[in-house]
C-alpha cells in the first residue's frame, strides 16, 4: 500500500514518441498522396535528431523513439517505397498519426499515483517509470487467523477418523496474503470457553482478527459469548448469503474482528465479501466496488432460499458468448468442488427460477 502521493517528474511521453516503424513526416506535405519526400536521415529509439525537418523532407523513425522538431506525423514503412534517397509515400496522414503526443499520458507535476493506492504490477511499472524507487510504503496489516473445533488437527499430525485436517486456517492465510497483509495463524482454539479466551486475547495483539468456525446455532459454537466477554461491539451478526449466513463483524479492544463460519468455502467467499474490502479501508484505500461479469447459465436452476447465492462454478467463453456451469460439489465444505471453480455464480434472491441461456452474474475468484 503505497504511503505517499507520486507525482509525474516530467512529461509522459517526455517526448513525441513514434508508435510505429516508418518515416517521420510534416503531414502537410503528404496532401494530396501519393507523394515523394527526399529521406533526410534516421532515428532511432534511443537517438534524438538535432536538425529539424524541412519541407518535402522524411526521416526513418523506429517506435519509441523521438520525433525530430518539425515532424508531425509517422507514415508506416509498409505504406512506403524507398530508393534510398528518395521515398514514396503511398497514403496520406493526419497530424499526430502513429505519434503519442509529449505529456499527453501524464505532464510534469501531476499525480499520478494517490497515497492508499495498493501497489500491483502496473503501479510497480509506473513508480518505476517516474523514478519513484524506493517509495514510502505502510507496514502490511497483520491478521490473525483463529481456526476453531474439537475436530480440527494442525496439518503435520494424521488425523483420527472423526477429524479432519485445520484446512480453512491455511486457505485463509493464502487469501490474506494475496490481499497484500501479512497472515499469524495463531492456533487451534477447542471449543472450549475458557480457552477460546485465551487464544482470542491472545489474536487481538493483531491488527485484525479472523476466527473461523464456532459463529454457528451449535451447543458449542462459543465464539460470540467469548467475544462479548472480551468487551466485543457487534456490527452485524448475519448476513443473507449463502454460504457464509452466519458470519459476524464487530469490534473489541479497538481492533476489528470477524467471525467466518468455519466451513472452507463460506470462510473464503465471506473473507471475500467482507474482510479483504475491510482491510483495504483500514489501510486507507478508496473502497472498492465488488465487480460481477455477465454469462449465460449453461443449465436452468431453481431456488428459493431468499438468499443471494454463491456457487462454486467454471465459466468459460463460447461462440462469443461467457457460459457458466456449476461445478459438482457437495456444499460448503467440499474443497474438490471449490479446487475445480474459477468462479462463483451469484444468484439473487429474486432469480427463483433460471433458464439455461438465462443471462447471470458471475463473481470470478478474485485469488487465481
Ligand atoms: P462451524 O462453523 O464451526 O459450525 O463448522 C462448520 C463445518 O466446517 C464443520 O463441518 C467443521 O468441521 C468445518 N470446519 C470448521 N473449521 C474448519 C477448519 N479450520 N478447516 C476445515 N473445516 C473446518
Ligand atoms: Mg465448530
Amino acid at each position: 500500500m503505497l504511503g505517499e502521493d507520486v507525482a509525474a517528474d516530467r512529461d509522459y511521453p517526455p517526448f513525441h514518441r513514434a508508435t510505429r516503424d516508418g518515416y517521420a513526416v510534416r503531414s502537410r506535405d503528404l496532401n494530396p498522396a501519393p507523394a515523394e519526400l527526399e529521406r533526410v536521415g534516421e532515428v532511432r529509439a534511443g537517438e534524438c535528431m538535432q536538425k529539424p525537418l524541412a519541407a518535402e523532407q522524411a526521416v526513418e523513425i523506429m517506435t519509441g523513439a523521438p520525433l525530430p522538431a518539425g515532424a508531425d506525423a509517422v507514415v508506416m514503412v509498409e505504406h512506403t517505397e524507398s530508393d534510398g534517397t528518395k521515398v514514396r509515400m503511398l497514403r496520406a496522414v493526419s497530424e499526430f498519426e502513429n505519434v503519442v503526443r509529449q505529456g499527453s499520458e501524464a505532464r510534469a507535476g501531476d499525480m499520478v499515483l494517490r497515497r492508499g493506492r495498493r501497489l500491483g504490477p502496473a503501479e510497480i511499472g509506473l513508480l518505476a517509470t517516474v523514478g519513484r524507487v524506493p517509495v514510502r510504503v505502510f507496514r502490511k496489516p497483520r491478521v490473525a487467523i483463529l481456526p476453531t473445533g474439537d475436530e480440527l488437527v494442525p496439518l503435520d499430525k494424521r488425523p483420527l477418523r472423526h477429524q479432519i485436517r485445520n484446512s480453512s486456517a491455511a486457505a485463509l492465510a493464502a487469501l490474506v496474503e494475496a490481499a497484500g497483509a501479512t497472515p499469524w495463524v495463531v492456533g487451534i482454539a477447542p471449543d472450549r470457553e475458557d480457552e477460546l479466551r485465551r487464544l482470542i486475547e491472545q489474536a487481538l495483539g493483531a491488527d485484525l482478527v479472523v476466527v473461523t468456525g464456532g459463529v454457528s446455532m451449535g451447543k458449542y459454537d462459543f465464539v460470540e459469548p467469548v467475544l462479548r466477554a472480551c468487551g466485543a461491539e457487534f456490527y452485524f451478526q448475519g448476513a443473507a448469503i449463502r454460504p457464509g449466513k452466519p458470519v459476524v463483524f464487530g469490534r473489541a479492544r479497538e481492533k476489528l474482528f470477524f467471525g467466518l463460519p468455519g466451513n472452507p468455502v463460506s470462510s473464503m467467499v465471506t473473507f471475500e465479501l467482507f474482510v479483504r474490502p475491510s482491510l483495504g479501508i483500514l489501510a486507507g484505500a478508496e473502497p472498492e466496488p465488488l465487480v460481477f461479469l455477465r454469462a449465460r447459465l449453461a443449465k436452468p436452476f431453481r431456488h428459493k432460499t431468499g438468499l443471494t447465492q454463491f456457487l462454486p462454478a467454471r465459466v468459460a467463453s463460447s461462440g462469443g458468448d461467457s457460459m457458466v456451469e456449476l461445478v459438482a460439489w457437495q456444499g460448503s465444505g467440499d474443497w474438490v468442488g471449490a479446487a475445480a471453480a474459477n468462479c462463483f455464480l451469484v444468484i439473487h434472491p429474486h432469480q427463483t427460477d433460471l433458464a439455461a441461456g438465462d443471462a447471470v452474474d458471475v463473481w470470478p475468484k478474485a485469488w487465481i
